[in-house]
């Protein structure tokens, strides 16, 4: 999953990684006492050759731009908020990223003093001009460290302990959040000296979700929306399963008891309270007889998913409900159907079985 450059900043300021002073806006704003730059917070690279990077020195014309960019698609991505940045005085601008080299199975730190551009672009026309540093996971990443792979830089030596400094704090950036790439683009160098994370990337790992509250972050209810997989059929009966395979058996099993099934809808993995709120909801929109829900919980959790089906049941009195349930917290979930009268069963034969009888009687 990707952060806004936004976002990124917000954890950056946590660990102390000196960034612009600034706001997020969607609005046009009150007052402004220096100049600043507007940026587009888009999930796209190269947003300034895009026109998504605008500068203004007044409040006028900082409102100007930022009605500019709010109309604006940068490389087909709307732009919803913008970014509010005190200018800063460039010197200089730098690269530095972190990512994992699978074939080396280790995270790799790369360093360019060829920043503000892409960095496939440097790789492509000047790969010397690229530090790399591969990491030892088992030992801890120390400042030092950071100031020994900054010394093979062609860097003045009186940059060094700044930049290091903000190396350090990104591997640990990195490593907290279970990154899959960390990236400042620039690192910049002011003209009084001073060193700062300009630009922000931060894409982490959707499969470590379970260790951190992803929740905070917007992409994470973009993406939930697209997360099911849903055919529609001709049937009444609606059928919500977690993966494709345990999804088709369900239905065999509701034809098996004389049903037919209104829809093909796959939770997919990992699906959240708020994913199976949205594929009932899904399933409702049409007149469904009944719904069986047969989810086998390995990363999903029970207690998530019956969570989701009360609450939509609750708005849905007249819909009959099957579900079958099992693995990860299943005594939780267990208990919050049961508490609200909702069947409950561990082998799907059952489920199916249940919910056609509800039906049929
Ligand atoms: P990107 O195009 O998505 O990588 O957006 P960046 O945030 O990296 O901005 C692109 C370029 O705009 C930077 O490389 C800088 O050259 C320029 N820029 C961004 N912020 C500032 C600023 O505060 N002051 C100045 N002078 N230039 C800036
Ligand atoms: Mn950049």
């Amino acid at each position: 999953m990707k952060l806004h450059e936004y976002e990124a900043k917000e954890i950056f300021k946590k660990y102390k990684i000196p960034v612009p002073e600034g706001f997020i806006t969607s609005t046009e704003i009150e007052k402004l006492n220096k100049p600043v730059v507007i940026k587009a917070q888009v999930l796209v690279g190269g947003r300034g050759k895009a026109g998504g990077i605008l500068f203004a020195d007044t409040v006028d014309e900082a409102n100007e731009k930022i009605k500019e960019l709010l109309n604006k698609d940068i490389k087909g991505e709307k732009v919803e908020k913008v970014l509010v940045e005190e200018k800063i005085p460039i010197e200089k601008e730098y690269y530095l990223g972190i990512t994992i080299d699978r074939a080396e199975r280790k995270p790799v730190i790369m360093f360019s003093t060829e920043g503000g551009v892409e960095i496939e672009e440097v790789a492509k026309t000047n790969p010397e001009k690229i530090i790399k540093y591969h990491v030892n996971p088992q030992s801890e990443f120390l400042p030092y460290i950071a100031r020994n792979i900054l010394k093979d830089a062609d860097i003045p030596s009186k940059e060094i302990p700044k930049v290091a400094d903000i190396m350090y704090k990104l591997y640990n950036v990195f490593k907290d959040m279970d990154g899959m790439l960390v990236e400042i683009n620039p690192v910049v160098i002011t003209e009084d000296g001073r060193a700062l994370a300009a630009d922000a990337v931060l894409n982490v790992d959707d499969d470590a979700y379970y260790r951190h509250d992803y929740t905070q972050f917007e992409e994470f209810s973009k993406k939930d929306k697209l997360e099911f997989a849903y055919v529609e059929l001709d049937g009444d009966i609606g059928v919500i399963g977690n993966g494709a395979g345990l999804t088709l058996a369900s239905m065999d099993m509701v034809k098996e008891y004389g049903g037919n099934p209104a829809c093909f809808l796959d939770i997919g993995g990992g699906a959240n309270e708020e994913t199976v709120k949205k594929a009932l909801e899904k399933v409702l929109e049409r007149d469904v007889k009944g719904i069986f829900i047969n989810v086998l919980a390995g990363i999903t959790r029970c207690d998530e998913v019956a969570k989701g089906i009360v609450e939509v049941l609750k708005k849905h009195p007249n819909v009959k409900f099957a579900v079958r349930m099992m693995g990860t917290n299943e005594e939780e979930g267990r208990k919050i159907l049961t508490e609200n009268g909702i069947p409950f069963e561990r082998s799907m034969e059952g489920a199916a079985k249940k919910l056609m009888e509800m039906i049929n009687s």
